[in-house]
């Protein structure tokens, strides 16, 4: 039987050697964590240059594009009290509770005005042809007149010519924003 016994020289040999060859390959193992670890400093170097874009885009809120942005939205929008300016967006966009817009969404049986019959109430019905606010649409033409400007229901709705000064502009959104709020004060939409 001591014939098939390994002599414990040639085992503490061969352990030796697995030993002098292990840390070969755990020296090659080691430089890849080392290779692995180095790519966490380019989130954070990532991240370093996104907060300098979030800090510098705050810094200058007067960019072009923030410029572009406000040039595409209507001028009422930034000049209007929220109120008015919600009046006046629910009149353009037919979100309404005119007759002819809630007809539109299937909540009222019928589209006509309860002053006209027969005729849809709609935004362009009230702002300029509904007898029931003819005085206070004249109030609104006087004051457009005094500015050389003529009534029309665009303009109510706050769709102004491209070319047209600020100052002009303003005067107008305030000239019909009094009629909007004073046809909304009557006629709850
Ligand atoms: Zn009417």
């Amino acid at each position: 039987m001591a014939r098939y016994c390994r002599p414990l020289h040639t085992e503490l040999r061969e352990i030796q050697q697995l030993h002098s060859v292990l840390p070969a390959p755990a020296q090659q193992v080691l430089p890849a964590p080392a290779q692995q670890a180095a790519p966490p400093p380019r989130p954070s170097s990532l991240a370093k240059q996104w907060t300098l874009k979030a800090a510098t885009a705050e810094a200058k809120p007067h960019s072009p594009l923030h410029r572009e942005q406000a040039l595409s939205l209507p001028r009422y929008i930034s000049t209007d009290k929220k109120p008015l300016a919600c009046h006046r967006a629910r009149l353009r966009l037919a979100n309404s509770r005119l007759h002819a817009h809630l007809f539109r969404r299937h909540l009222t049986p019928s589209a006509s005005c309860p002053h006209c019959g027969g005729v849809p109430e709609t935004a362009e019905h009230i702002l300029e042809d509904c007898p029931t606010y003819a005085l206070k649409r004249q109030r609104c033409k006087q004051a457009l007149l005094s500015i050389q400007v003529p009534f029309s229901a665009h303009l109510c709705l706050g769709t102004l010519p491209a070319a047209l000064r600020p100052s002009v502009a303003d005067q107008i959104l305030a000239c019909t924003g009094e009629f909007i709020t004073a046809i909304q004060h009557a006629r709850c939409f």
